[in-house]
This record gives structure tokens, C-alpha cells and sequence, in this order.
């Protein structure tokens, strides 16, 4: 572990080495400290959706933003691979959501994103089979997919490394470091890191950290249960990554042979942090399959092959909360966390974003100011253009 840095990033999550590695291409020596392993949190559980559909036009503009590091990541990275496959993605509306997704779509285009609403039809074609009770349209973005968070975590530290930063993976953060008014560093238990910049990136515990600072951050831990199951031997060849609000649950391909599958509700909120999500709760797994069936009856043939849970920081307006703490708490502590069960797709511009934002004084790749920490204090609540309501309940 090195003795100095100008930069600790706490959390090797793709969030943390996303801004490592961005942080290390501008030229700062980097330390990231990690206490298990590179996305040993959400990351390692996340059901990687690559998707750009939001109500929120800044949350869009960054999935937008990130794609091309999916579908170039060579290129514009070099080492590691994020394993992105192309799937198509699709948003389901009732005649309740319908017109906040048109508008939506509208907001998209007008970033420049291929998308575009579709009728019912259209959407029996892309997953044949599918049961549209009440639906009446969808979203449809021909580019998106999923892609493998643990690859692109580890990708961008192996990148980051080879451009000098560090990771003490093993190591736990245990408190941050302070002078009048200023952070010096971090204390953990392999010993001290003097810095003038600490950021949290620490996923569910990063309330736990950021409070050994005096900070008081409204992130909670979220946990939320995934499922694998068994693609029947008559299935279609292929579908979308699909959201159905309307039934409140969640599916795509995993794979040739597999479909995996998240609900919009059974997300236990608060607690500790280290409570165990090895396991699924079992009355998830068997509403997963009802709400699937219900809307891709096909699957009732398929097999439950595993579950499990995982967890994220969520905050009360279901938003990250990125930058500096401002006057909430000491300089150079700054802050990336809260990422509330949607923070994999964006880590790429997040981490080019939060990186200007520490060098240049504004972020320019998107301006994520509307995320900073202030919002919180002072009861500005971050709400969609044209808004959905809560993603979680
Ligand atoms: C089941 C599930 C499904 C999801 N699906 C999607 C999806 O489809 N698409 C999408 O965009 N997002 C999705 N998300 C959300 C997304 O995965 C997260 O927002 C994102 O991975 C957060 O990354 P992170 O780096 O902030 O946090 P994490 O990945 O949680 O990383 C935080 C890291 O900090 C470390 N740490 C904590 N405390 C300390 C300490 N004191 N000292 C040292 N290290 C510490 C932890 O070990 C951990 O590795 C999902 C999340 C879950 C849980």
C-alpha cells in the first residue's frame, strides 16, 4: 500500500475503478483501497443492463455518454473487456406510463439515441409469445444489451495500474482523516494513506465511511434479489433486455441458456450493511416466476436454476449523489455513491465526469452537478422530466 497518494478512491466497485482510471489517465497517482476484492459489492451482483431509457434526461445523457466504452472498449480503454451483448432493449407502458414514455423517447432522441416508441405488434414480434394485457406501447432501443459488470470493473483497474494507480485489495477503510477542516487521508487497518482527496465509492457502506468525517450521507443499504432460470427447449432465438414496469418485474438473456430475472418490489431496505445477500428469499424466486409466466407464459416450462441477492446504497430520491461534500463537511472529501440499483451502465462517464469535476473545476463530459450533495440538504429532490415515479418499492 503506498504511503502517499494525491487521490484515495475507497471502493474498487466499477464505480471506484472507473474514476481510478480516469483519475490515472489525467495523471494522479491513484490509490484505491478495497477490502475484499475488485466488485465484491453491487458490481459482482448487478444484472448489467446497458440501457439508456430514463425519466431523468441528465441520467440518460450519461448512459449515453458510457455506451461507446461498451461497444469500444479496446479502443478507448485497451486492456480488459466488458463483455457487452447486443440485445436489443425494451420498455414496457400501460395506459398509465404511455405518455411519460413518449416523452421520454422524445428526450432521448433529441440526445441523439436511437430509440422510438413501438406498438403493441411491434413488441409481440421482438418477444414472440409475450402476453400484453394492459399494455398499450414500449420503448424500443435497437443498440442496448447487458454486459458483465465484474469485466468492466476489473478492466478499468487493470488500465488504471498500467497508468500507475494502485489497489490494496484486503485492505478495509476505517476512517478518513482530517485537519482543519481538510482531508489529510485515510486510516485503515494495513495503516495510514496521506492525501489531500478522499472519495467514498464504497456502495452500501459508504454512509458508514463518510460519517467517520462527521458527514451524515442518506444512503441505505438496498438489496435485491436475482434469479437464473432454465431457458425451455421451445423458446424464441432470441429477445430484448426487457423492463415491464407494469408487472414490476424484470428480464433478460443470459447467455443461450438462460434468462435472468429481478423484481421492481421485495427490495428490503436499511439495516446493516453486512447483513448476508448470499441467499435469495425464497418467496422471491417463486414470485419471479409468476410474473414472468404471466407475461412470457413459454417460460412455464423452464427450471429455476439459482438465486441470489445483492446489494446497493439507494437515497431517498433513488439518485447517486456525486461530488464534492461542499460545506457539509471537510475539503477534499467528495463523494460517489447512492447509485440505487441503476449505477453500472453509467460508471464510464460517471468516472470521466467526477474526474473534471476534481481537475478542471466543472464536469464537461455531462454536467452531473444536479447529483451533488447539496440537492439533499436542501430538499431539492432529483425528479424526472417526465416522471415514472419510485424504480424501487
Ligand atoms: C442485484 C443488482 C442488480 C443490478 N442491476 C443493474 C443493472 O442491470 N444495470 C445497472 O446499471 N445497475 C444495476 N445495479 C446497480 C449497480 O450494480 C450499482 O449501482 C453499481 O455496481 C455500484 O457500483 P459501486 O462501485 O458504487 O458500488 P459497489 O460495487 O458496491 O462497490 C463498493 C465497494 O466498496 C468496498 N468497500 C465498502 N466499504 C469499504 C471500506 N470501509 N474499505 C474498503 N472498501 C470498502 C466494497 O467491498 C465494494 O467492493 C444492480 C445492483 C444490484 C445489487
Amino acid at each position: 500500500m503506498p504511503a502517499t497518494a494525491d487521490v484515495v478512491v475507497v471502493g474498487a466497485g466499477v464505480q471506484g475503478a472507473s474514476l481510478a482510471y480516469h483519475l490515472a489517465k489525467r495523471g494522479k497517482r491513484v490509490a484505491v483501497v478495497e477490502r475484499s476484492g475488485i466488485a465484491a459489492g453491487a458490481t459482482g451482483r448487478s444484472s448489467g443492463f446497458v440501457r439508456m431509457h430514463y425519466d431523468l434526461a441528465v441520467e440518460a445523457a450519461l448512459a449515453w455518454a458510457s455506451f461507446p466504452h461498451f461497444t469500444n472498449w479496446a479502443e478507448l480503454v485497451g486492456v480488459g473487456d466488458p463483455g457487452f451483448v447486443r440485445t436489443g432493449f425494451l420498455q414496457l407502458a400501460d395506459e398509465h406510463d404511455a405518455p411519460a414514455l413518449r416523452a421520454n423517447v422524445g428526450e432521448q432522441l433529441a440526445l441523439g439515441i436511437r430509440t422510438s416508441v413501438v406498438s403493441p405488434a411491434e413488441i409481440a414480434e421482438l418477444v414472440p409469445g409475450i402476453v400484453l394485457d394492459g399494455i398499450v406501447a414500449g420503448a424500443y432501443e435497437p443498440l442496448s444489451g447487458y454486459a458483465d459488470p465484474s469485466g468492466t470493473a476489473a478492466g478499468f483497474i487493470a488500465a488504471a495500474s498500467q497508468l500507475g494507480a494502485t489497489l490494496s485489495a484486503g485492505v478495509r477503510a476505517t476512517a478518513i482523516r482530517t485537519e482543519a477542516g481538510r482531508v489529510t487521508g485515510l486510516a485503515t487497518d494495513a495503516g495510514d494513506i496521506a492525501a489531500p482527496v478522499v472519495v467514498v465509492a464504497a456502495g452500501a457502506w459508504s454512509a458508514v465511511l463518510a460519517a467517520t468525517a462527521g458527514v451524515t450521507v442518506p444512503v441505505e443499504p438496498w438489496r435485491h434479489d436475482t434469479a437464473y432460470f432454465g431457458l425451455p427447449p421451445a423458446h424464441p432465438s432470441s429477445i430484448p433486455v426487457v423492463l415491464d414496469r407494469p408487472g414490476a418485474v424484470y428480464f433478460r438473456p443470459e447467455g443461450r441458456d438462460l434468462l435472468l430475472v429481478g423484481l421492481e418490489t421485495h427490495n428490503q431496505l436499511g439495516g446493516s450493511p453486512d447483513l448476508p445477500v448470499d441467499v435469495a428469499d425464497p418467496t422471491f424466486v417463486e414470485e419471479a416466476a409468476e410474473r414472468l409466466c404471466r407475461r412470457v407464459p413459454w417460460m412455464a416450462l423452464g427450471d429455476v436454476r439459482t438465486a441470489h441477492g445483492g446489494q446497493d446504497g439507494i437515497t431517498p430520491d433513488q439518485r447517486a449523489i456525486l461530488g464534492p461534500v461542499g460545506s457539509a463537511g471537510p475539503e477534499g472529501l467528495w463523494l460517489a455513491c447512492g447509485f440505487s440499483g441503476t449505477g453500472f451502465k453509467t460508471a464510464p462517464a460517471i468516472g470521466a465526469s467526477m474526474t473534471e469535476w476534481m481537475l478542471d473545476g466543472h464536469p464537461a463530459t455531462v454536467d452531473i452537478t444536479p447529483f451533488s450533495f447539496a440537492r439533499i440538504a436542501e430538499g431539492r429532490p432529483l425528479e424526472g422530466e417526465h416522471p415514472y415515479g419510485p424504480l424501487w418499492n
